[in-house]
């Protein structure tokens, strides 16, 4: 899988059957559906909702990174399905006979988790037939503030000197800098594309992952929208309001080969959107 604006995403994902988003470099994917030996070296996962394709390998993860001996894993589940999932996990500690040893956390929109220092990742709202949220990676830089930027750079070391002598290091940065965020990636989990309006802000992301399930009147836009999916047909509607760097389109239908995938969206989508599109068709049939 190549790098997109600079980030490695890798993974698979099939509508119905299994979906996993891994990003190698920070060591942590979205969703397991499905177990793969890529996702095992992966201490995080955060899954977006409960339906059997995004989480049926988690207790599988859960023992197997246990069994070799590696550390606990990290699990995000949202707020309206945690106790399920944690009846779930007990359900099987006692299949098993095992401990099962993980560290679950419950997090919804408006939260955040750090995931290095100024890389935070923040849920937002899906709309599903399940209770589903997607995830931002936001990165968060420092600027100088405005009205010392004109200073020459000797000067800004002796102010800053100072400050921190008066102030102390935290408050003396927080007198000069100012924070910016930039969303860096963003994954939708599955969705209706009414996520567009209800987290605008995804248009903006460097890089957008977004659900596609239906590419042609195969599937006619309403019935997609009944399933809680994105269709094609609504992309390619709203093209105009994606300014995003690159965007990955994944959890295409089982029906699509992906040679059928490569020529709809050659052919379907308008030209200043498809050089920025990339399809994920890993595992699929040609
Ligand atoms: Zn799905
Ligand atoms: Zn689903």
């Amino acid at each position: 899988m190549p790098h997109l604006a600079g980030i490695h995403i890798a993974g698979v994902s099939i509508a119905g059957l299994e979906t996993c988003i891994d990003l190698p470099e920070l060591r942590m994917a979205f969703d397991l559906g499905r177990a793969y030996d890529f996702a095992l070296a992966r201490p995080l996962l955060c899954f977006t909702h409960p339906h059997m394709d995004h989480i049926g390998a988690v207790g599988w993860h859960c023992s197997t990174r246990a069994m070799r001996k590696m550390p606990v894993p990290t699990y995000l589940v949202g707020h309206e399905w945690v106790a399920e999932f944690d009846a779930m996990m007990q359900a099987w500690r006692a299949l098993d006979r095992s401990e099962l040893p993980h560290r679950r956390i419950a997090i919804g929109p408006g939260e955040e988790h750090a995931l290095q220092k100024d890389l935070l990742l923040r849920p937002f709202r899906s709309h599903h037939r399940a209770p589903c949220q997607g995830y931002g990676i936001w990165k968060r830089t420092h600027k100088l503030r405005p009205q010392y930027k004109e200073l020459p750079e000797q000067e800004i070391a002796a102010l800053r000197q100072s400050l921190r002598q008066s102030l102390g290091p935290e408050r003396a940065s927080e007198t000069l800098l100012c924070a910016q965020e930039q969303l860096e990636l963003a994954f939708t989990g599955d969705t209706r594309i009414d996520v567009l309006d209800s987290a605008p802000e995804l248009r903006k992301a460097r890089v957008l992952v977004m659900e596609c399930s239906f590419l042609d009147d195969r599937v006619p836009v309403e019935r997609a929208r009944e399933m809680g999916h994105v269709h094609l047909d609504e992309i390619i509607a709203r093209a105009e309001e994606f300014e995003n760097e690159a965007l990955l389109l994944t959890h295409f239908s089982e029906r699509y080969s992906s040679a059928e995938i490569e020529r709809l969206l050659e052919r379907r989508l308008p030209e200043g959107l498809r050089q920025r599109v990339t399809p994920l068709v890993e595992g699929r049939r040609n």
